[in-house]
């Protein structure tokens, strides 16, 4: 486990743990802290929760026209599979 201590509330919180992932921010603050002070600011998320597996799938996107292009390219993916 890639654990880290929080540089703002000294909390240790696992590194590779979906909700840091989710979450963004440095690699030395908590998710909790990166969502409270709001320090994940530059990068949008899309997330995807899978309902039957459970598992969690995040892309990353520096700019609007990233996140549109990825949501794009998946809706041709859903195209084709059917
Ligand atoms: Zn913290």
């Amino acid at each position: 486990m890639n654990t880290k201590q929080c540089k703002h509330c000294d909390e240790i919180f696992n590194l590779d743990s979906i909700a840091k992932k989710a979450a963004g921010g440095k690699i030395n603050e908590c998710p909790d802290c990166v969502e409270e002070l709001g320090t994940e600011t530059a990068v949008k998320y899309t997330g995807l929760q899978i309902e039957e597996t459970g598992s969690f799938a995040i892309s990353r996107h520096a700019t609007e026209a990233d996140r549109q292009k990825h949501m794009n390219d998946r809706l041709k993916m859903d195209d084709l599979s059917k």
